[in-house]
């Protein structure tokens, strides 16, 4: 790889013919209760003190549905507009803007990159026979990580064609969820879509991908002891992975879309799961994404206050220490990134370091922003640069989290 890239390591563009809706209402099941016990009505996650005034939260609401309703190409080519400044309302004053009107690289804390990385991350929102028996057209909702992917690899393609002056590249991750495919679907998966050459390749051609998506929350285990036949199929992934030094990124907060009830995503999305992965296959490039961010449950009514704090999560210290125990740990600060106030508790947090040991942590966090679904959070793909770019990081930190750790985790260097 030639080229001096920016990585946003975690998004994702998706329509909404992609997210299993009906699996969505599956995890309804567990009632009123567990919805609240999930924390998704926890101040931080998605009440922010601005749009929690007024018709803001709807404001969001449509401003998210807006991005999945349109082609994913057209959304591609609105957040690259987006970077270059094309929507700011005239005497904005909210910063830099970024896309430089040349149309050559990108402009950030006053260094040029050639192009934009998006390591978009696909979901596998593909379910199993038996969780479909009562759905009449059951057929049609089977393995739809297929599809998904070639959408996106023809998305990819009509965003080159349309616009070669283009901001971004593409390395895209496949979804995949072991827990509902045969070991043949999961190998003939992992071989069709793959790039284990690291090879540049055409535009079209479906070997795009370069990494491997996972989320337990759909309902994989990533360890699932005392069941061999799903055992033997997570080994499938993680040989395959560690062997060719593929990525893998795994949802790590306690929210987002989930196909099992509350208490069982956390169980199988812990970062203590992994780490019995880990044992078994140390070399794995692993992506806990989001850094491993809790939101305050709500199972008492104090949590309701908006207060967060970071850094008190379990999953957090458990990401931290794994990291210092295996070469191929990294996280990302998709999402969480949308809280100003992380990054001033990650800063804080670096500090009370040693200066090994933050160093070793620095090398590990990837900037990655989880669009579309950060919507809900922020106005705009700009707006969570900037958020980064008002950060107290420095310029050589950024630098890390933008370029030099992405570069690595991905297998360039
Ligand atoms: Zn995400």
């Amino acid at each position: 790889m030639n080229e001096n890239l920016f990585f946003d390591a975690h998004c994702h563009v998706m329509t909404l013919n992609h997210p299993n809706f009906i699996n969505l209402l599956g995890a309804a099941e567990g009632g009123i209760s567990d919805i609240i016990n999930s924390g998704v009505l926890s101040p931080s996650y998605i009440l922010t003190d601005e749009n929690k005034k007024g018709l803001k939260l709807v404001y969001s609401v449509m401003n998210t549905l807006g991005a999945f309703e349109q082609p994913m190409d057209k959304t591609f080519w609105m957040m690259d507009q987006d970077l270059r400044g094309c929507f700011l309302r005239s005497g904005f004053t909210g910063g830099a803007v970024y896309g430089l009107n040349d149309g050559k690289g990108f402009l950030f804390r006053g260094r040029r990159y050639d192009k934009v990385g998006l390591a978009l991350q696909l979901m596998d929102f593909s379910q199993n026979q038996e969780e479909y028996r009562n759905v009449y057209y059951r057929r049609a909702q089977l393995e739809r990580i297929n599809d998904y992917a070639l959408e996106t690899v023809s998305a990819i393609r009509k965003y080159h064609r349309m616009h070669p002056d283009g901001l971004f590249e593409f390395f895209p991750f496949i979804g995949v969820n072991t827990a509902v495919h045969s070991s043949r679907f999961i190998r003939s998966l992992l071989e069709k879509y793959v790039n284990v050459d690291r090879t540049e390749v055409c535009s079209g051609d479906r070997r795009l991908f370069r990494g491997v998506k996972v989320y337990p929350p759909l309902g994989m285990d990533p360890w699932p002891e005392g069941d061999s036949s799903q055992m033997s199929k997570v080994r499938i992934l993680y040989d395959f992975c560690q062997e060719k030094r593929i990525p893998i990124t795994t949802h790590c907060d306690n929210q987002g879309f989930r196909g099992v009830r509350y208490k069982l995503s956390q169980e199988y999305t812990s970062p203590c799961r992994w780490e019995k992965v880990l044992k078994q296959y140390p070399d794995l490039i692993l992506d806990f994404a989001h850094f491993g961010y809790e939101y305050g449950l709500a199972s008492d009514v104090k949590s309701f206050l908006p207060v967060s704090l970071p850094m008190a999560g379990e999953w957090f210290n458990t990401i931290i220490r794994l990291m210092k125990e295996y070469p191929g740990v990294y996280t990302d600060l998709s999402y969480t990134g949308c809280m100003p106030e992380f990054y001033s508790s990650l800063i804080a947090f670096l500090k009370r370091q040693s200066p090994a040991d933050r160093q070793l942590i620095l090398q590990r966090i990837m900037f990655g922003s989880d669009f579309s679904v950060n919507l809900m959070k922020v106005q705009s793909y700009l707006e969570f640069y900037h958020i980064l770019d008002d950060s107290d990081f420095t310029n050589a930190e950024v630098e890390g989290f933008v370029h030099a750790n992405p570069m690595r985790f991905i297998g360039f260097v």
